[in-house]
């Protein structure tokens, strides 16, 4: 079952474990209790990332994070501890990427319409440059407060918020006894155990299909089978248009040093234990480049990467290479 959070489609599956019965009334009974159960757990999945949705969105006027950003910049805005949590792993990320992943990107990212085709000329991207940096925040870690130490600031938690919305919706899963399935959101999944006995296989996409493709697995580029884990993938192909002048794809996301679509890498997924690290890592790494990138994932313990080129080149992170090949 899907239903649509942060402009993506969102869904949940999962096994239930056989219902027990003993005759053919006891069958239907049985078989009832554990459609009405399957249902009451995705009305609760759908129910808590609508609740995250309705927080984080900056599509949605009265949200906690419109409210921030039209705010912040006069006076400290007290957040909850959520959010402040979210600040905190958003400022761990930006200072791990060396500010390649930044939450206050949106200082110009809100400044594109992808659905429109519209994006910022040079002038407004030299005009709110200045308003991009973590030290652009202010924040009292202590008194949970955040103020921006500059007028044009303005934050998203979009390299983030889904990831931890596919954590929120496994956690309640699990809480309520799943053993096997999967949430997910556009390009954030959360696992859990495994597709009983098998591995869960996730697809990364290939990121210039030609519309050709007939089906799923003809979509994908490669399967990674997963147990337990989440997988984020970030790619240019995901939000984006073509400027008519240059011909150059207008993608979301966003180089925080230039205010322009980040270029070089085109898709780069992230896999380890939670999708709150694997969200924004998978950005970052974009951001970053093969380098950088690689050498940022290598060094984060049970998070492994799959990065590819705009050439068609496909990159590991260390774990997944065979130290025997050559
Ligand atoms: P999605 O699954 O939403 O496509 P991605 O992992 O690809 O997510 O992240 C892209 C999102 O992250 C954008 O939609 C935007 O909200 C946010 N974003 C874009 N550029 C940056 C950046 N440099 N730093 C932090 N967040 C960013």
């Amino acid at each position: 079952k899907t239903w649509p959070i942060m402009g993506t489609e969102t869904g949940a599956r999962f096994w239930l474990d056989d219902p027990n019965f003993s005759n053919p009334t006891q069958q239907s009974e049985a078989l009832k209790a554990q459609q009405q159960k399957a249902q009451e757990l995705l009305e609760l999945v759908r129910q808590e990332m609508h609740r995250i949705d309705v927080i984080y969105s900056p599509y949605i006027g009265t949200s906690a994070l419109s409210k921030i950003n039209a705010a912040a910049a006069s006076t400290p805005q007290l957040l909850s501890q959520e959010f402040a949590a979210l600040v905190d792993k958003a400022l761990w990320v930006s200072q791990a990427s060396d500010g390649a992943f930044d939450i206050t990107y949106a200082s110009v990212g809100h400044l594109y319409d992808y659905r429109n085709k519209i994006a910022p000329g040079d002038e407004d991207i030299s005009k709110t440059l200045p308003a991009i940096g973590s030290d652009r925040l202010l924040w009292d870690r202590k008194n949970r407060t955040l103020a921006f130490t500059h007028p044009l600031v303005k934050i998203d938690l979009g390299g983030l918020a889904k990831g931890y919305a596919v954590d929120r919706g496994a956690e309640i899963l699990r809480n309520h006894g799943i053993k096997h399935g999967s949430v997910n959101a556009g390009g954030d999944t959360a696992l859990i155990g495994d597709n009983r006995g098998r591995p869960w296989f996730v697809g990364v996409k290939n990121p210039r299909l030609t519309g050709k493709e007939k089906n799923w697995q003809e979509q994908q580029v490669l399967k990674l089978p997963l147990i337990n884990e989440a997988i984020s993938t970030s790619g240019d192909y995901e939000r984006f248009f073509i400027d008519e002048q240059d011909g150059k794809r207008v993608h979301h996301i966003i180089n925080p040093r230039t205010g322009k679509s980040s270029n070089g890498l085109i898709s780069v997924s992230v896999f380890g234990p939670q999708g709150i690290n694997t969200d924004p890592l998978s950005t970052a790494i974009f951001v970053m480049g093969v380098e950088k990138g690689l050498n940022l994932i290598n060094s984060i313990q049970s998070y492994e990467a799959v990065l590819i080129t705009d050439t068609g080149k496909v990159l590991y992170s260390d774990g997944l290479v065979d130290p025997n090949a050559n």
